[in-house]
């Protein structure tokens, strides 16, 4: 889960990062009051969950109150990347001396928590790393013996950081990662990360990314959570606790287990065809579940067939065909359904089937063939 500018900075905060005392705003009057109140120049900041905001136009200095409004009227209702605005973040504008990059991530090549730093902030942390790679110092976090200060000290030496900006990133950077590990966060990153002419050093921006399994024990953060950047139809399968993922072909797959439909998908892969989405109905599915899920997978307009790959185990195949008969009758269906029913039950399953519109295959080969070509 993605989280924007202004509770990243909310949370950086509570773990010792330098942030700015801002105010969130809705309406171009907030905006109004808010510089009035402060009295002097304000930076006015779009709040989307998409990066590179300054280059879109949706990060703007206002130095007198009219600017302030000028720049809230041309950002509020403004899209970047396929976002609108709807809130930005006003903060007292800093006096930037240098900007810099730091950054915590999941580091799948070193298989750590890996601290990133580079004097090269302010910019994309991707580009950086592909022209100039020599500007980046990097720190796996040992699990063992944490993040300590004499690490920070070490990275940031390394990234470059001249002397008058590394204590000041050092206590930003053990802020970052103790606010990344009490997360359960794959990412937090400051970029940029300032030094002001009056030699202070602040966190200009911030992010981070929660990791979406974790989110059941960071109560704290769920507020945090909006559901309009969700597919919609993702939407509805996560309100039923449907393991859904909406994809860009045309033939609906539903399977038991994570594996076995992964695996469909590369099925339907080899068949010369795309599946439409994944969806896992787990193992033990009863009649509703089944039924739930075919209501799910019909929800995408795109999809012209669907693949039914069960292999049962504690799931049972007269289970699953009630279930597909059930939905025939309640949602009207008038797509060809392609189903591989193996293991427990799979001869009552089928029986149950037989004279229905469904069709049998006897390999996920098979099935994943005729479903393709169904779908045309
Ligand atoms: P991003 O483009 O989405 O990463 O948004 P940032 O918050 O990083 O802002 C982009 C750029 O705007 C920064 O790199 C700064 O150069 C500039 N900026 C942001 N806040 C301030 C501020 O308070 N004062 C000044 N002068 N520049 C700022
Ligand atoms: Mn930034």
């Amino acid at each position: 889960m993605k989280i924007h500018e202004y509770q990243a900075k909310e949370v950086f905060g509570r773990y010792g990062v330098p942030v700015p005392v801002g105010a969130v705003c809705t309406t171009s009057q907030e905006v109004i009051d808010y510089a009035v109140k402060l009295g002097k120049a304000i930076v006015v900041k779009a709040q989307v969950h998409a990066g590179g905001r300054g280059k879109a136009g949706g990060v703007k200095i206002a130095k007198t109150v009219e600017d302030a409004q000028l720049a809230a009227d041309a950002i509020l209702g403004m899209d970047i990347k396929g976002f609108t605005v709807k809130k930005v973040l006003c903060e007292p504008a800093i006096d930037i001396k240098d900007e810099y990059y730091l950054g915590v991530v999941q580091d799948r090549a070193l298989q750590t928590n890996t601290v990133i730093v580079s004097a090269a902030g302010g910019i994309d942390i991707e580009q950086v790393a592909e022209e100039t790679p020599e500007k980046i110092a990097k720190h796996p976090i040992d699990p063992i013996t944490g993040f300590q200060t004499w690490h920070a000290w070490d990275v940031a030496k390394r990234g470059g950081l001249p002397p008058a900006a590394i204590p000041g990133a050092v206590k930003t950077l053990r802020g970052l990662v103790a606010a990344y590990l009490a997360s359960d966060a794959n990412m937090a990153e400051v970029n940029p990360l300032v030094l002001t002419v009056g030699g202070e050093i602040i966190a200009a921006d911030g992010k981070m990314v929660i990791d979406d399994n974790a989110l059941y024990r960071q109560q704290a953060l769920q507020g945090y959570h909006e559901g309009s950047d969700e597919d919609e139809i993702e939407a509805e399968a996560h309100r039923q606790d449907i393991q859904y993922v909406k994809l860009d072909g045309n033939v609906g797959v539903i399977g038991n287990g994570a594996g076995l439909v992964m695996t469909t998908l590369d099925e339907v892969t080899r068949a010369g065809g795309k599946a439409a989405n994944f969806l896992d109905i787990g193992g033990g599915a009863k009649a509703e579940l089944v039924r739930n899920s075919l209501e799910i997978v019909m929800m995408n307009p795109r999809v012209k067939s669907v693949f039914f790959n069960i292999f049962g185990g504690i799931t049972r195949g007269d289970e699953v065909a009630k279930g597909i008969l059930q939905a025939y009758d309640q949602l009207n269906l008038k797509l060809p359904i392609v189903i591989r029913l193996a293991g427990t039950m799979a001869d009552e399953g089928r029986r149950l089937l037989e004279g229905s519109p469904l069709i049998p295959a006897a390999t996920m080969q098979e099935a994943a063939r005729k479903a393709v070509e169904l779908a045309g």
